[in-house]
């Protein structure tokens, strides 16, 4: 046997692998770490195994022996390395592959300084501030009303926001009412800023789940856990309570937060909390700051981190938790190979480091929801909201059919357009949401509502540009058809609709109203998402006009409406996923409405009105929900009742794509006959990118393990056979 070895755990010099024997007497494992002699002069170092291997490099006769093995040594290192071999088995990805996604990239940083207003002296800043409105200073009002508020602002944001420069500032450092203070731009400035250790009490219900989530830690029950809550339940709180037990036995965590959920509150509630302790990573910062943060982590001078899927990643030594917030969200599995699920990837990372893992949602995935039933995970339910009893939406539903049938071809219906009115009557604010989501170019019938669907497969066929409808999942394809196969209506289209497109017709029909949309064009600047939350948040628009990043993170008080334009649209959206995606989005949508005092308000407009997940976003009833989608999920054998793993093959050449595929699928079929079924080979739904062309096959099994078995086959199949031609093969399991 050989081991291959890396001597510098770094992103960069992943790809000098070297190559040594272990001696028969000795047990090695990717992650240990070795002795190894190293160069011409055989210098003795330390290297990682990352994988061992009978096939020999080199010439056997020169390969050299292991000196020693370190078998106890769990440095993080060894940890990481261990988790990506166990993604590379998992998921399937080159150890390589697998690796990169694990360590940090080096690079090193150029400092980025950020400088800070901080407010000092709280009660000078109050006279000041009557006295700048006697003598009518306005930036200067401006500047200590917000910090008054806020204690700490980034003086580029008082800047933009307020409009204020440091000459306004410096005079009120010199009198000692705040400072300004310079820090790199990865740390923040709560060091100076008052911790708020007179925390909220909590309630009844979060407090025996702090407990026992606590004892559980203490008492070594590695069994994740479950927090299902509805939104405003407290999740958060009982997160930083777990998080405060675990800091106190000298353990580390993680908090993974989709990026969308990142908002500006939340960070600094968690600053507030536990001030330096925390470091918060997100997509925008350079490949060297990230570096420069998984350092600060790795060396223990931050024991929180925050951040997106990619912050499971961090190095911490004694790792002890790992919080999963918005469990459901799709952020969390990898788009690139190894396309990891960050749940099961933690739960794996935490068995390595003895930690515990905590998941929350208020829509949890009907997978994790599933297995907290069948007991893998311990369930706790929050189902009251946190503060003042604020009462849920009341929501309409309504049917788009009809309003086609009354001659109304408007996006808006007769309800919408009359409720609008009146909101904007009373000058209180409207969300309109227009659910893109999976968008993929379905088509429906506009009288009788129902998509073409695949008769083997149960989606929605999606239309390719070549006018052809094709089934993701098996292959089966139909030109568009001129009528509906339902009912003969020759009223079938796709929905076209944009957001651009719904400004102009909101405009249309409502000049007076002041508009704002947010979608990927307005937010793609640096903080435009932000920017747009914060504009509408402070009254300067009647109306957001948007995507499904409205309906995440803030809180506006003064919307009292929240119209949803066709809730249809990711319904159909090709994918056994698109009822669970509906029914998420639309209780998320509608948890937007009536958040302050008023009474809020919502209206789906729909062409599927009986359908089971929007029927359950109405009246908010998750467990009905399930309820329904696992029958649907059992009776098709679809995740987490059966399992499914795509196989893509790419190539250069078309034939070799499509002999190789043709090749798998038979390897598979001979020798898992009665176990696995297989759909396609067919085309990808992108045929080809780049110029490369891609098949698709798709395994179906009702145990993961066949599958991952099979994957093992296809792998080694294709090592043996085609290791230098233009072939690729990738795997994503769901
Ligand atoms: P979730 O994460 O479930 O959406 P949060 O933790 O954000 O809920 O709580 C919602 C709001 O309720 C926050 O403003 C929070 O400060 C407040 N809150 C949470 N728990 C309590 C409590 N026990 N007492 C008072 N307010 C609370
Ligand atoms: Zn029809
Ligand atoms: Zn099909």
């Amino acid at each position: 046997m050989y081991a291959n070895v890396i001597v510098d755990i770094t992103h960069e010099q992943l790809d000098r692998v070297f190559q040594y024997l272990i001696p028969a007497s000795m047990h090695v494992e990717a992650g240990n770490q070795v002795l190894v002699p190293f160069g011409r002069r055989n210098r003795k170092i330390r290297g990682y195994v990352i994988e061992c291997t009978d096939e020999a490099q080199w010439d056997p006769n020169k390969i050299k022996e292991i000196l020693e093995v370190f078998p106890s040594s769990m440095t993080v290192e060894t940890q990481l390395i261990q988790l990506a071999a166990w993604m590379k088995h998992r998921y399937g990805a080159t150890m390589i592959q697998a690796l990169k996604t694990v360590l940090p990239v080096q690079r090193t940083v150029k400092q980025i300084e950020k400088k800070y207003y901080i407010l000092k002296e709280e009660q000078a800043a109050q006279a000041a501030l009557e006295e700048a409105k006697r003598k009518k200073w306005k930036a200067r009002i401006r500047l200590l009303e917000a910090l008054l508020e806020t204690k700490v602002i980034p003086t580029d944001l008082a800047l933009q926001r307020l409009q204020v420069t440091g000459v306004v500032a410096k005079p009120l450092e010199a009198k000692g009412i705040l400072s300004i203070v310079t820090e790199t731009a990865y740390r923040n400035p709560v060091h100076s800023m008052t911790l708020n250790h007179n925390t909220i009490q909590l309630n009844d219900q979060q407090e025996q789940i702090v407990h026992s989530i606590c004892n559980a830690f203490d008492s070594g029950n590695r069994i994740p856990s479950y927090i299902y809550g509805i939104t405003g339940s407290g999740k958060t709180e009982v997160y930083m309570g777990i998080i405060e037990h675990v800091l106190k036995k000298n353990r580390q965590t993680i908090v993974l937060i989709p990026e969308i959920a990142l908002t500006y509150q939340m960070v600094m509630r968690f600053y507030q909390r536990f001030g330096n302790q925390i470091s918060i990573m997100n997509s925008r910062l350079s490949a060297g700051e990230k570096f420069d943060q998984m350092e600060r982590a790795r060396k223990g001078e931050v024991n929180v981190m925050i951040g997106p899927r990619s912050a499971l990643f961090t190095p911490f030594q004694k790792l002890g938790l790992i919080i999963i917030d918005e469990e459901h969200e799709a952020a969390y599995k990898s788009e690139y190979s190894p396309k990891y699920h960050a749940r099961e990837t933690a739960i794996e990372r935490a068995r390595l480091c003895d930690g515990i893992v905590v998941m929350g949602s208020a829509t949890p995935s009907i997978e994790a929801y599933y297995r907290a039933q069948q007991g893998v995970y311990r369930l706790y339910q929050l189902n009251k909201r946190a503060v003042n009893q604020s009462r849920l939406a009341d929501v309409s539903i309504v049917d788009l059919r009809e309003e086609l049938k009354l001659g109304n071809r408007s996006i808006f219906s007769r309800e919408l357009t009359q409720r609008m009115e009146q909101c904007l009557e009373k000058k209180e604010q409207i969300l309109l949401f227009l659910n893109r989501r999976g968008y993929s170019g379905f088509i429906s019938c506009r009288s009788c509502g129902k998509p073409i669907g695949c008769p083997h497969c149960d989606v929605s066929l999606t239309a390719h540009k070549n006018g052809w409808l094709v089934c993701h999942y098996c292959g089966y394809s139909i030109p568009i058809p001129a009528k509906c196969p339902s009912c003969g209506s020759a009223y079938i289209a796709g929905f076209g609709l944009g957001t651009q497109k719904v400004e102009a017709l909101t405009a249309q029909q409502f000049p007076k109203a002041r508009l704002l949309r947010m979608d990927l064009d307005t937010t793609s600047k640096k903080n435009g998402h932000q920017e747009i939350l914060e504009q509408f948040a402070a009254g300067e628009a009647d109306i957001l006009i948007g995507t499904q990043m409205i309906v995440k993170g803030h809180d506006f008080p003064n919307v009292t409406l929240v119209g949803i334009l066709a809730a249809d649209m990711s319904l159909y959206a090709g994918d056994y996923r698109s009822a669970e995606r509906t029914f998420q989005l639309l209780t998320q949508a509608a948890g937007r409405a009536g958040r302050g005092e008023k009474k809020g308000h919502v209206v789906i407009q729909t062409y599927s009105p009986d359908n089971y997940s929007i029927l359950a976003a109405k009246d908010q009833n998750y467990e009905w929900f399930y309820d329904q989608e696992i029958l649907y999920r059992t009776m098709l054998h679809y995740p987490p009742k059966g399992y499914m793993a795509e196989l893509l093959v790419t190539s250069d050449e078309e034939n070799e794509a499509e002999n190789a595929i043709h090749c798998y699928a038979a390897l598979i079929q001979n020798e898992y006959n009665d176990t696995i079924k297989i759909i396609g080979p067919a085309n990808a739904s992108v045929g080809k990118i780049k110029d490369r062309y891609r098949k698709v096959l798709y395994l179906k099994s009702t145990n993961e393990i066949l599958l991952i078995q099979a994957k093992d086959r296809i792998e080694q199949y294709y090592h043996k056979t085609v290791p230098n031609s233009k072939l690729r093969i990738q795997f994503d399991f769901y």
